[in-house]
Parts: structure tokens; C-alpha cells; sequence
């Protein structure tokens, strides 16, 4: 299954690829830095998140200790069970969660989180740029995120999967539409059991009891086409 990505930009509602959306939102901060010259700015590391095709390209306070950072990646990506989490820079050593993330996420650095050190769901983190920018309360302004990825039922493939089965998916796809998973539960004891699983728009999919973030909700589900 070859998927490709592409996240919509805050500031004008446009959709980018997930290559070029981070230089688009670049041209967006440049012009809001001018524009909030003389009001009440703090300095906003541009930072983007990646696990493959699924990213988040974020703005972070850059007072902001690392575990704001966490806590942001376990809302939207990552909470099943409260497991344990860490950052890691690219040489093996390890961050602390009250590290200061405008010393720590110094533009182009690279640094890896990991959440569950069992089933672990790695991510990595790239510092971009920073901006004195005018953001009120916000320690953590999401500019954008890839849209729901297009995985298709892998048993008649024309109908957007809703369903996995966590089981399976070791033997390959195993990806279903509604129907196709009334099927499936036929011939697969543990499906209805405990192995069917929500797809959901997030890299910790079919992990452990993952079943979604708790907020952004609308763009955490199933496949949909976009009208163009
Ligand atoms: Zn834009
Ligand atoms: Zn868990
Ligand atoms: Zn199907
Ligand atoms: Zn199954």
C-alpha cells in the first residue's frame, strides 16, 4: 500500500503535499512576524512532526518545557494506556522532559520521540525555524496535519477501510470497509472478540488499545474524498 499525504494550511485553506506544505506555512510566519512587529510577541519554534507519511507541522512556545510537547503528541497521536516516553537526540542521548524546548529544538536539529517502550510508536521531530510571533495563550498552535491517509478496503478495495484487524495485520493488509468486516468476523474468532480496531488518522493505529485523539477529532477518521 503506497500513500502519499497532504495537510491543509490554517492561514489560507489550501492544500499542500506533505513535501511542500512546511516551506508553504514558512512564506505565512514571514509575513505574520512583519505584521505583529510592536504587539505582544514571543518567540514560536516551527517545528514538524513525522512517522512516515503522517505528520503535524506545529508552533511551539519556545519557553515551553519538552513535555508540553508530549503531552501534545499523546492528545493528538499517541495516549492508549499512559505508557512511559522520551525524547532522544539523533546520538542516543536522552532529553528531559523539563528541558527548555527553545534550547533543546535549536533550528535543524533532529530529535526522535518514542512513546511505549514495549509496542513502541516512534516519531521524529525537526526544528525548522523561529518567529517572534503575536499567538495570545497558545503554547501549541497546530498549522497543520496530513488529512486522513487514503487506505482503502484491502478486500474489494473501492470503499475506504473503517475498520482493521489488529490480529491479521501481521499476515498483511487486513483493512476493512463495513461490509467487508461483517465478513471478515466470519472467519476470524478474534475480530469480534478484541481485534477489530477503528482506523484512525495517527501513527499509533492498531497499536496496543489505541482508538483516536482526544481533540481535532474530525480530522482523525476514515478516508474521505475531498471535493476539488
Ligand atoms: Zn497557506
Ligand atoms: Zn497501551
Ligand atoms: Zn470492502
Ligand atoms: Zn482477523
Amino acid at each position: 500500500m503506497e500513500l502519499q499525504s497532504e495537510g491543509h494550511c490554517i492561514f489560507c485553506n489550501e492544500y499542500f503535499s506533505q513535501k511542500d506544505i512546511g516551506k508553504h506555512l514558512a512564506t505565512h510566519l514571514k509575513i505574520k512576524e512583519k505584521e505583529d512587529k510592536g504587539k505582544k510577541t514571543n518567540g514560536f519554534n516551527h517545528i514538524v512532526v513525522e512517522a512516515d507519511v503522517m505528520f503535524l507541522q506545529l508552533l511551539v512556545r519556545s519557553t515551553c518545557e519538552m513535555e508540553e510537547i508530549d503531552n501534545f503528541l499523546r492528545d493528538i497521536w499517541l495516549e492508549c494506556c499512559g505508557h512511559d516516553s522520551g525524547f532522544h537526540i539523533k546520538r542516543g542521548e536522552e532529553i528531559e522532559m523539563d528541558d527548555i524546548v527553545g534550547n533543546v529544538l535549536t533550528p535543524k536539529t533532529k530529535v526522535s520521540h518514542d512513546y511505549d517502550y514495549g509496542t513502541t510508536t516512534r516519531t521524529f521531530i525537526k526544528s525548522v525555524k523561529v518567529y517572534d510571533l503575536d499567538f495570545d495563550d497558545d503554547d501549541i498552535v497546530l498549522l497543520s496535519r496530513n488529512e486522513p491517509l487514503k487506505i482503502m478496503c484491502s478486500v474489494c478495495n473501492k470503499k475506504a477501510a473503517t475498520v482493521l484487524c489488529s490480529v491479521c495485520l501481521w499476515e498483511g493488509d487486513s483493512y476493512f470497509c463495513n461490509t467487508c468486516a461483517k465478513k471478515h468476523a466470519k472467519t476470524c474468532e478474534d475480530f469480534d472478540d478484541y481485534a477489530s480496531m477503528d482506523v484512525v488518522n495517527s501513527p499509533r493505529m492498531g497499536e496496543c488499545g489505541y482508538e483516536g485523539g482526544s481533540f481535532d477529532k474530525e480530522r482523525d477518521g476514515v478516508y474521505k474524498e475531498r471535493k476539488k
